[in-house]
């Protein structure tokens, strides 16, 4: 399946993009954001965690290294991978138990546990563009492909 290019200008547009993904993953599944710093990965995290239903303050996860969320029955793990030092880090961290169950994991530069994480259901990428950000969305999964048909359509 190719992958799927959005355009999509500002904060709101953002979350709301996150919102859509959100109603497509239903809380389960794995994926990862990339792009530089400041690019909109966590405002996009942001819109998925809020799209679940969770009415708090979704943070950067930049100095805990991972946020988590309990959504009703459902829980999201948030992760920026930005100040690890060694993939291998991850391990000791206990990495496999966040994906064991079928929860769904948020990665912010998966780029830095490379070796350690599993292969997402759907990669991220955001890049600046004019005034807003061009969005690529890349699935590696069944159910990440059904996702980006959902929104291309
Ligand atoms: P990152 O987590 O990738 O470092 P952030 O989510 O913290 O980036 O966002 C950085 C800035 O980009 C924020 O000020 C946010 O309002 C802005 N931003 C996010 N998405 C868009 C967009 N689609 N268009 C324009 N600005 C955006
Ligand atoms: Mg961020």
């Amino acid at each position: 399946m190719p992958s799927l290019e959005l355009y999509i200008e500002g904060e709101n547009a953002m979350t709301a993009l996150g919102y859509a993904l959100a109603q497509q993953t239903d809380g389960h599944g794995i994926l990862f954001l990339q792009g530089d710093l400041g690019a909109g990965k966590t405002t996009l995290s942001r819109g998925i965690v809020r799209g679940l239903g969770y009415d708090g303050p979704v943070k950067s996860p930049t100095f805990t290294l991972v946020e988590p969320y309990e959504i009703n029955d459902k829980r999201v793990w948030h992760f920026d991978l930005y100040r690890l030092s060694d993939p291998e880090e991850l391990e000791y961290l206990g990495i496999r138990d966040y994906f064991a169950d079928d929860d769904l994991c948020l990665i912010e530069w998966p780029q830095q546990g490379q070796g350690f994480l599993p292969q997402p259901d759907l990669e991220i990428s955001i890049k600046a563009h004019n005034t807003g950000r061009i969005v690529r969305l890349l699935p590696f999964s069944t159910r990440g492909k059904s996702w980006c048909a959902a929104l291309a359509s």
